[in-house]
């Protein structure tokens, strides 16, 4: 038997015990004639005590030669301590130690293994499995673990099933790259690694299943932006015989067992709000509704005076920055330059300060007085002590413009609390959205989304209007999850591919499959996924999702510890048929 007990679980009520413990040490204190050691492992810190008047003379010089992270057995007997310690649960005894084993010893390591660690991101990522020793690394692995088991709960006790679909399959588009994977046995042909199980979910509702999930990887070979990685978790979930109604109201359900779970957070019905209001009001379709700040559209009361830059402009919003009227020229000119980075790329931004006295105070005076300030201050629900910003020009484009800017107000002015959960459903997405680079239409959600009944006559007249069965749940301004009532028949499947630009047979070779088994009795259905990495990040109140991964790829898409990707040899490329593809 390695251990009797784990390193956080003795207390003072095991006075007396012999035990034996097994860790790494993570310091110890040598006195000469006292050595204490705290030894540690994933429940916790143990102190162990040698002593030279009760531990025997080989063992005090074994301990003597204890460096940072051997990995050591012990057996002693449980003693109260002297100075208690009251941050750790264990800080009321410590182990006499009557005899020591070093099970491994260790090389120093390349930084502290502590919660608050002297390594750098990069040198961390190169010795993961080191930074994993640490508290806040390994807390969030099982805060992972809780998230996933609560979500298997949840969905098994409503008979949803888990499967496994095939990560060595058929390009499926959803908008990004695959990852593909050269066959040996079929030269010069390739799987792709799945971007989703899409297609495979959906047949499994062909096949009857009626409730799935699976727990999956997806892969998408993006280029990569921050915190996105190529490789990520998806809870992925299909129903069949039902409505959006059912999947928002289990998909609600499922967040809500989580929140209260993990959080002892009840929240009642999620607002849901469509996807032109999350863009008017927003201007974004995962929109941080924690806090206020909401567009208000100026046109009306803009557009009458000689101001040509708003006249001229399709859409005048603007947003009032709470108690901001009191920023100097130099904080607003600094926001205006950080409007004007290409990142945000507006041409300039006009604001007037709502001053406490009940005037105003605009860059544009010249053009407007104070009863139209006035009006400004009414559509964008400022009061006394906020500064309005305006932005103008083509209405998208402002509107993502004005979004960056509430965004960054947000996080400046600490309103995204971490522990504050403002989830909502935003539905009726559009079902396409035109594509510049090719000059035609893409399915926004993918190729599979049903679009909505009542839009179909404006497939072909103006394609653009028509909304699709589709919803994303929000949270903290987060898409953590989306999906869509799906196409069930072949002839609905079929016209979508068609104003996707797939000729019928282009459609046959790569949807083939999923087209013929549409005619043999497919079921009404629909489902959604969940990105697991970002949800159990903002569950765990973080934004970056790669601490909640194992072995994350760094912002180049590397895994610096194992040094993948990396080049193959000749006689491996030989055998997959590619050496003679590869240049130089
Ligand atoms: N497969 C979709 C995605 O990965 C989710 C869904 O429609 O269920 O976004």
């Amino acid at each position: 038997m390695y251990r009797s007990h784990n390193c956080g679980e003795l207390r003072l009520t095991d006075t007396n015990k012999e035990v034996t413990l097994a860790g790494w040490v993570q310091k110890s204190r040598d006195k000469g004639f006292m050595i204490w050691v705290d030894l540690r492992d994933r429940y916790g810190i143990t102190q162990l005590i040698f002593d030279e008047a009760r531990t025997h003379e080989t063992i005090m010089q074994q301990a003597k030669s204890l460096g940072r992270e051997f990995v050591i057995q012990i057996k002693g007997s449980v003693i109260e301590r002297e100075s208690k310690n009251a941050n750790i649960p264990t800080g009321e005894i410590e182990v006499l130690v009557n005899e020591l084993t070093i099970l491994n010893e260790a090389q120093l390591p390349p930084f502290t293994i502590e919660d608050e660690t002297d390594g750098g991101e990069d040198l961390r990522m190169k010795y993961r499995y080191l930074d994993i020793r640490r508290n806040p690394v390994k807390n969030s692995l099982l805060f992972r673990h809780k998230v996933t088991q609560e979500v298997r709960n949840y969905l098994s006790n409503m008979d949803f099933c888990e499967v496994e679909t095939p990560y060595l399959i058929k390009s499926t588009p959803e908008g990004a790259r695959d990852f593909v994977v050269p066959s040996r046995m079929n030269p010069g042909q390739f799987y792709a690694l799945p971007q989703s199980p899409q297609t495979f979910k959906q047949l499994l509702m062909v096949g009857g299943l009626d409730k799935y999930f699976q727990i999956v990887k997806c892969f998408r070979d993006e280029d990569l932006r921050a915190d996105r990685q190529p490789e990520f978790t998806q809870i992925d979930c299909e129903m069949s015989f039902i409505e959006q109604e059912d999947i928002l109201n289990v998909f609600e359900g499922l967040t809500r067992h989580l929140l209260k779970k993990i959080h002892d957070i009840d929240i009642a019905q999620f607002p849901r709000m469509t996807y032109d209001e999350a863009m008017r009001k927003y201007g974004n379709d995962k929109p941080d509704i924690r806090f206020g700040m909401v567009f208000g559209e100026l046109n009306a009361v803009t557009q009458h005076k000689d101001f040509a830059v708003f006249n001229n402009a399709e859409l005048v919003v603007g947003i009032a920055v709470p108690d901001a009227a009191s920023y100097t020229r130099k904080q607003i000119d600094a926001l205006i330059d950080w409007v004007k980075r290409p990142q945000v790329g507006a041409l300039g931004m006009v604001y007037c300060k709502c001053e406490l006295d009940g005037t105003f105070k605009s860059s544009v005076d010249k053009f407007y007085d104070q009863t139209d300030l006035a009006q400004w201050a009414d559509a964008t629900g400022a009061k006394a002590g906020d500064l309005i910003f305006v932005l103008s020009g083509p209405a998208y484009k402002t509107r993502t413009q004005l979004s960056a800017l509430r965004m960054e107000l947000a996080n400046r002015l600490g309103l995204r609390k971490p522990d504050e959960f403002a989830p909502l459903w935003v539905m009726d997405f559009p079902l396409l959205e035109w594509d510049e680079e090719t000059g035609r239409y893409h399915a926004m959600h993918h190729p599979f989304t049903s679009p909505k009944k009542e839009d179909m006559h404006l497939l072909d007249t103006d394609p653009g209007k028509v909304r699709a069965n589709a919803y994303d749940l929000v949270l903290n301004g987060n898409e953590i999850g989306g999906g869509s009532i799906r196409i069930h028949d072949k002839e609905t499947q079929s016209l979508m591919f068609k104003h996707l630009g797939f000729t019928p047979e282009q459609a046959q070779e790569q949807f083939g499959f999923l087209l013929n088994a549409f005619q043999y009795g497919a079921p009404p259905h629909g489902g959604l996924a969940f990105g697991l990495d970002r949800l159990t990040a903002i569950l765990g109140g973080q934004e970056t999702i790669r601490d909640f991964i194992a072995f994350p790829k760094n912002n180049a898409g590397r895994d610096v510890m194992i040094d993948a990707p990396a080049a193959i040899d000749n006689a491996q490329l030989d055998e997959l048929n590619l050496a003679l593809n590869i240049k130089g």
